[in-house]
């Protein structure tokens, strides 16, 4: 039902996550087949005049230290045997999820619902705005 899955995480983050794997390969492990695309998102500025205080090259050298990272992860987190893809995306957080998951073709999204600190409210902002917005099934993994 669930093949191909998209989970998008926070590297620096462990809480988006830890809980939010282990249902990703839940998911897509029920599946002879089954795939796993692990995207990590490097946030734009949002304003042009913030980014003019970087370096020419900025974005480039930070989109190839995050896949460095995210490899690193894939190695230590996803088990063996298990087909994975990591992607990096640069820009909104949660366009770039939605964005991902239309050109992958995923038939589900897991995500955590927030970081655990911030407990006054149960649906981050990413993870609220994805909900609204993908067209695919979406597994909000709640923390504690
Ligand atoms: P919070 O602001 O509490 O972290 P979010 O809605 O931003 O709430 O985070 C919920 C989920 O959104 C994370 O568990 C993760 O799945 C996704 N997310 C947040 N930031 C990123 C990012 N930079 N790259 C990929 N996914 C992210």
């Amino acid at each position: 039902m669930f093949e191909t899955v998209l989970l998008p995480i926070d590297l620096s983050v462990p809480g988006s996550w830890q809980k939010a794997l282990p249902a990703a390969l839940r998911l897509c492990q029920a599946e002879a087949g089954g795939v796993l695309h692990v995207l990590t998102v490097v946030p734009d500025f949002g304003m042009s005049v913030v980014g003019s205080y970087f370096e020419a090259g900025f974005e480039k050298k930070a989109m190839h230290k995050v896949g460095e990272e995210l490899g690193a992860w894939v190695a230590a987190n996803v088990p063996d045997g298990i087909e994975v893809h990591p992607h990096v995306m640069h820009g909104r957080v949660y366009e770039q999820i939605i964005t991902a998951a239309d050109r992958l073709g995923v038939d589900a999204i897991v995500m955590a619902s927030h970081r655990p600190e911030l407990t006054d409210y149960l649906l981050g902002p990413n993870a609220a705005r994805v909900v609204r917005h993908a067209s695919q099934s979406v597994f909000v993994v709640r923390g504690e």
